[in-house]
């Protein structure tokens, strides 16, 4: 799952993208709107997350110009900004969703599955999506495990505890958890 960030603060940007990679995410950065707009179009993006104030074209133009073209990706606009109206603006400008910095990483996490569940799960399923940790690889289309390309054979029990750990990757999960 790819995800276009468009962010002119490199602090916010990089510690987003770093957490967003830990699950299991890719993440492109543009650090202004008119590079954003111009990655927008040059690649199927599944999310693209977009500040508001950024340099050169502002985050309304970008969603709106993004818009004309692709009224499929779901857009999450991210800002400091937080009034009635620029939420307004928002979503006029075709934004699916809105969320006022600072916020919880794990609710931006929360409401980006919501919106590939929504509209990317049957990608999963027919082109399956590859995991990668370090040189191990899963395939979860195929339920498939292969370190430094050698295929590991696995019980469905172990390949199914195995994506699990993968999908949590750098996060400690409790007994019950792996349970569930
Ligand atoms: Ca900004």
């Amino acid at each position: 799952m790819s995800i276009l960030f468009i962010e002119d603060e490199p602090k916010v940007a990089t510690s987003l993208q770093k957490g967003l990679e830990e699950n299991g995410f890719e993440v492109d950065l543009a650090p202004d709107g008119a590079v954003g707009r111009h990655m927008a179009s040059q690649k199927a993006y599944d999310l693209i997350l977009l500040d508001i104030n950024l340099p050169f074209v502002n985050g309304y133009e970008v969603c709106r110009s993004i818009r004309s073209t692709n009224t499929e990706v779901p857009i999450i606009m991210v800002t400091a900004r937080g009034t009635v109206d620029e939420k307004i603006s928002g979503f006029d400008a075709g934004a699916d969703d809105y969320m006022v910095k600072p916020f919880d990483f794990r609710e931006l996490l929360a409401r980006i599955r919501v919106f590939l569940k929504r509209g990317g799960g049957g990608k999963e399923m027919n082109e399956g999506l590859i995991l990668r940790v370090a040189d191990l690889e899963l395939n979860t289309a195929s339920q498939t495990a292969s370190r430094q390309g050698m295929p590991i054979v696995l019980t469905a029990k172990e390949y199914a505890l195995l994506e699990f750990l993968v999908r949590s990757n750098g996060r400690v999960v409790t007994r019950a958890e792996i349970t569930e």
